[in-house]
C-alpha cells in the first residue's frame, strides 16, 4: 500500500502539489498556518491536522513546503516538531527552496533520531505545481531517493537526484540565478520594445520561437502584457533566494557578476513595495528606471 504522508506548508505550492498526491491515491494529513489552506485541503479529499505534531502521528513520509530556512528550521527542530515527533525510520522530505547548510544540517539532526532526510526544491512555478510538471532536484542518499520517486512521479516529470545532502539546493539556486536573470532581460526587452513603437505581441510571438524563447517569456508574457502580477513566485521568495545564491557562490570563488545586480534589482523591488508581486513585477522597476 502507498505510504501515509504528512504535508506541512500548504501555500501556493503545497496545496496543489498535495492535491495531487491525494488525485494519485495517497492518503495525506497536512498542517498550515492560515485555516484556510486546511479547509482547501479538506475540500480536495486531504485530512487536515491541528498542529506539525499531530500532522506528523502515523506518517510514513513528511513533506515540507515551507517559505524558507527559518520556517524549515521551526517546523523541524521545535518542540511540537517534525524531529520531536516522526518515527524512526520515517523519510522527511524538505521540497522548500532553502540554504544548503540547512540541508545538510538537518540531515545531521535527523540520523541521530533515525530519521531519513531529502532536500527535492523544485521548479515550474505555480502553474508546474498543479499540473504536476514540476522538475524535482534531490539532494541525499540513493536509496532514499529511490523510496521518494513514486511520490515525486506525481508530483514532477522531471526528477533528479543531483549529489548529497544540499545539492538539491544548489541546483535550484543556480535554477534561480537563471530565472531572475532572464525575467530582468524579457523585461527590460519590454520597455525597449514598447518605447521603440514596436508591436510587442508580434515581437514576443518571433523572439519566442528563437534563441531568446524560454519558460520565462513564454510563461510570464501573460503578465508582461497585462502589466498584472498575481504571485505566482513572489518577489519576496525571490529575494531569499537570491541572497542564497550569492552567498553559495562566493562560498565557493564562483563569480556570479550578474546574479549580484539582478539581486540588487530584485532588493530593490521590494523596497519599492512590490515584494507580494509575482517576480515577472521586475518590470516595474525597469519601467521606473526608464521613467514609463
Ligand atoms: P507560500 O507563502 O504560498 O506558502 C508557504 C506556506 O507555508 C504557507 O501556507 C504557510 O502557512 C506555511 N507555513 C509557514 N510557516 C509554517 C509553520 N511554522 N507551520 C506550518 N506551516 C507554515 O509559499 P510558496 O510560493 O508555496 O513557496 C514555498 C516554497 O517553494 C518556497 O521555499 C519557495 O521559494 C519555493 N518555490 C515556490 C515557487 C512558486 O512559484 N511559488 C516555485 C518553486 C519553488
Amino acid at each position: 500500500s502507498l505510504p501515509r504522508v504528512a504535508w506541512i506548508g500548504l501555500g501556493i505550492m503545497g496545496l496543489p502539489m498535495a492535491s495531487n498526491l491525494l488525485k494519485a491515491g495517497y492518503e495525506v494529513t497536512g498542517h498550515t498556518l492560515e485555516p484556510a489552506g486546511l479547509e482547501r485541503l479538506a475540500a480536495v479529499g486531504g485530512a487536515p491536522a491541528a498542529s506539525v505534531a499531530a500532522a506528523v502521528r502515523g506518517a510514513d513520509v513528511v513533506v515540507t513546503m515551507l517559505p524558507a530556512s527559518p520556517e524549515v528550521e521551526a517546523v523541524a527542530y521545535g518542540e511540537g516538531g517534525v524531529l520531536a515527533h516522526a518515527a524512526r525510520g520515517t523519510l522527511f522530505v524538505d521540497m522548500s527552496s532553502v540554504t544548503p547548510r540547512t540541508s545538510v544540517e538537518l540531515a545531521e539532526a535527523a540520523a541521530r533520531k533515525g530519521i531519513r532526510v531529502l532536500d527535492a526544491p523544485v521548479s515550474g512555478g505555480e502553474a508546474g505545481a498543479v499540473e504536476g510538471v514540476l522538475s524535482i532536484m534531490a539532494g541525499g542518499e540513493r536509496a532514499d531517493f529511490e523510496r521518494a520517486l513514486p511520490l515525486f512521479r506525481a508530483l514532477g516529470t522531471t526528477v533528479v537526484l543531483c549529489g548529497p545532502h544540499g545539492a538539491g539546493q544548489t541546483v535550484k539556486a543556480a535554477n534561480q540565478l537563471i530565472v531572475a536573470a532572464n525575467i530582468q532581460a524579457c523585461a527590460e526587452a519590454v520597455v525597449f520594445l514598447e518605447k521603440s513603437g514596436v508591436n510587442l505581441e508580434a515581437a514576443l510571438d518571433v523572439l519566442g520561437g528563437g534563441l531568446a524563447g524560454s519558460a520565462v517569456l513564454s510563461r510570464k508574457r501573460h503578465n508582461f502584457l497585462s502589466r498584472h502580477y498575481p504571485p505566482g513566485f513572489r518577489i519576496d521568495l525571490h529575494h531569499k533566494d537570491m541572497g542564497i545564491v550569492t552567498d553559495a557562490a562566493r562560498a565557493v570563488g564562483a563569480a556570479v557578476p550578474v546574479g549580484a545586480l539582478v539581486a540588487s534589482l530584485v532588493a530593490a523591488a521590494r523596497a519599492q513595495g512590490d515584494g507580494g508581486l509575482d517576480h515577472s513585477a521586475l518590470l516595474r522597476g525597469v519601467e521606473r528606471l526608464s521613467g514609463v
